[in-house]
């Protein structure tokens, strides 16, 4: 069946908006994703006559909750390949996965001395829960740089590996660039070292889709709300053997079996990882959210997306008066670029007054800024929705930021 976005369009009731008297042009997708009708009625119906704690009780509905949320974990195993979904772990979000790995990895496997690798053009989340783990360890951070095409120097990656190395964490689709970073030449190189790896895509599997199994990554993390899902919950994926060999992250409700004084004994995985009482309501607009993306037809959303990209990567391109920063052969769903002479924010907010979002700024990847010596650009990142139409009016927005400062 064709794609056809304008029918996906009516699932999506924040899009059908006006603002400053304009029809809204919603291109912050890399930050947050809108949600289909149905993931908001899920949440919505959860809330009016199912809402009953997991896990915990015997009574009608909380045994009720207890099944939509094994079925929620049922439903990710599914669309991320995942061999059991007892390898799924439902975490906050992207951030809370690697900072629950690097802190409960850290305290397994590192010591001073070793050594950890990510990539220059990383999200701060995927920098800093490892640089803290560093300091708190005494093991050293070692980057893989990039080219100014925003593709990895991927040929360094033989001369960073020690026999010290014990971790390689790196993105799979950059949230500034758009690059679509060679994970399984990554993974291939890291475990011929018998070096695990951790995929952060944050910004992948709402584009690409993903099989853990096939990719053979030791972790995959990413989050609800950049796949039409809801905020605040998100997926550690963690390959079964490591779910036995690390230590919790974090004590409390439900991760235990037996608790006194002396000695606490754990639960089995995934529970062993999700103290306390998890966002189950989220988990469960969260596998809504992927049933919707499964419906639609994840080829379809992809090509939809790359046809999207390439038509505005070629319109900005004929821009005399724009820098495009990220232009990888291959490449997902972000338009990064700054207009000459014009500093990103006044220029964002023009833009916005025209009716369409875009981000400014560093897009939580201040190194990648560092990399090209500026303070930020203009990143319009695309979804399922979006239009032909609605990059001819961001093209022309551009061009009328250009003439206000010409
Ligand atoms: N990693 C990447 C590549 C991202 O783009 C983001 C968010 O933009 C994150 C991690 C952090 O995601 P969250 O804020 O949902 O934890």
């Amino acid at each position: 069946m064709e794609y056809d976005v304008y029918s996906v369009r009516k699932d999506f009731p924040m899009l059908n908006q006006q603002i400053y008297g304009r029809p809204l042009v919603y291109l912050d997708n890399g930050a947050t994703a809108q949600k289909p009708l149905s993931v908001i009625e899920c949440i919505n119906n959860f809330h009016t006559s199912k809402n009953s704690t997991i896990h915990r009780g015997i009574h009608f509905f909380s045994e009720q909750a207890t099944e939509e949320f094994e079925n929620a974990r049922k439903t990710v195993q599914q669309f991320i390949h995942a061999e059991k979904s007892s390898e799924v772990i439902f975490t906050s979000g992207t951030t809370g996965s690697i900072n629950g790995l690097a802190w409960s990895f850290g305290e397994r496997f590192i010591s001073p001395g070793d050594e950890i690798i990510i990539s220059e053009m990383e999200h701060h989340s995927n920098i800093v829960p490892w640089q803290m783990l560093c300091e708190r360890k005494g093991a050293v951070l070692k980057i893989i740089p990039f080219n100014d095409d925003g593709t990895l120097e991927i040929n360094k990656l033989d001369t960073l590996i020690t026999v010290k190395t014990r971790l390689i964490s790196v993105m799979h689709i950059s949230n500034t660039l758009g690059t679509i970073n060679p994970i399984r030449a990554i993974i291939a190189r890291a475990h011929a070292n018998d070096i695990p790896v951790v995929i952060d895509g944050a910004q992948s599997v709402q584009h690409t889709g993903i099989d853990v199994q096939k990719l053979d990554c030791d972790f995959f993390v990413f989050s609800g709300h950049k796949i039409y899902g809801p905020t605040g919950i998100g997926i550690l994926y963690a390959k079964e053997k490591w779910l036995h060999e690390l230590p919790p992250f974090q004590g409390g409700g439900e991760m235990v079996n037996v608790v006194s004084f002396q000695k606490t004994t754990y639960n089995e995985p995934p529970v062993k990882f999700e103290a306390g009482t998890p966002n189950y309501i989220g988990a469960i607009g969260l596998a809504e959210a992927l049933k919707y993306l499964t419906k639609t037809g994840l080829s379809g959303i992809a090509k939809h997306e790359n046809a999207l990209l390439e038509y505005g990567s070629q319109k900005l391109s004929e821009l005399d008066f724009i820098t495009l920063y990220g232009q990888a052969p291959d490449k997902s769903s972000i338009l990064s670029f700054n207009l000459k002479d014009v500093h990103h924010y006044d220029a964002g907010m023009i833009i916005d007054k025209m009716g369409i979002a875009v981000r400014t700024g560093t897009h939580c990847a201040q190194p990648v800024m560092q990399h090209y010596g500026i303070s930020g650009t203009i990143r319009a990142s695309l979804g399922m929705y979006n239009t032909q139409e609605e990059i001819d009016t961001l093209i022309s927005a551009v061009k009328k930021v250009r003439d206000m400062f010409a």
